[in-house]
């Protein structure tokens, strides 16, 4: 199975205090943002890297270099994962899938989609709350028809549903959270959960 959950006390860390119902919006961005760090670093683990030369002040060596990544915030709870991301790969490019969900049915419905040119990109696609899979499922449909080849998934929270569905869709793609949860509920949020993570960043609740 292509999830991997990481075990890092950080990670725990910021995640309780996500799921705390008294987090308010400001410290919630910030405990995003900061878990967020500590995907990235598995996330890009498989990422290709250019040989280039560098000169220290004692002499010439050869270094490594990041290229050619693209990050899809997933609207609109993904933005609050996507500026630690613009920290540790500031010349990424970054895309944006817009999908809302239906209250009703819990299905996907796009709204906004603007992706920049993802041939021979490697990709991390940021869709922090994995519930039915849907939105996920869909973004990266997007991306592999614009030409993504190694897609990863950083996640903050998954549920068994939505882990099901990317493995039935997508079995290639590699997907990074700080949590497995339980379940979902009757509306589809996830138990335990954060509630809903657009919202509780933006303060729109
Ligand atoms: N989206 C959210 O923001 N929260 C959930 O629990 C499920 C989907």
């Amino acid at each position: 199975m292509n999830l991997t959950v990481i075990d890092h006390p950080l990670t725990r860390h910021y995640l309780t205090i996500l799921r705390d119902q008294d987090t308010d919006p400001e410290a919630f961005r910030w405990a995003a943002r900061s878990l967020t760090y500590t995907l990235l670093l598995e996330a890009t683990k498989r990422l290709p890297l250019e040989e280039v030369e560098v000169t220290t002040p004692m002499e010439s060596t050869t270094g490594h270099r990041v290229h050619d990544v693209v990050a899809i915030a997933v609207l609109r709870a993904g933005l609050g994962m996507l500026d630690a991301v613009l920290d540790m790969i500031p010349d990424c490019k970054v895309g944006f899938a817009g999908v809302q969900r239906d209250e009703e049915t819990a299905t996907p419905m796009e709204y906004y989609s603007n992706l920049p040119d993802l041939s021979s990109s490697a990709v991390l696609i940021l869709e922090p709350m994995l519930a039915t899979g849907g939105s996920l499922s869909w973004a990266v449909e997007k991306a592999k028809s614009s030409g993504a080849r190694g897609i990863t998934a950083l996640c903050v929270v998954t549920a068994p549903e939505g882990i099901a569905r990317l493995w039935d869709d997508h079995p290639d793609v590699h997907i990074i959270a700080a949590s497995h949860d339980r379940d979902l509920n009757d509306r589809k949020y996830i138990l335990p959960g954060l509630g809903d993570m657009g919202d509780r960043l933006f303060g729109t609740a």
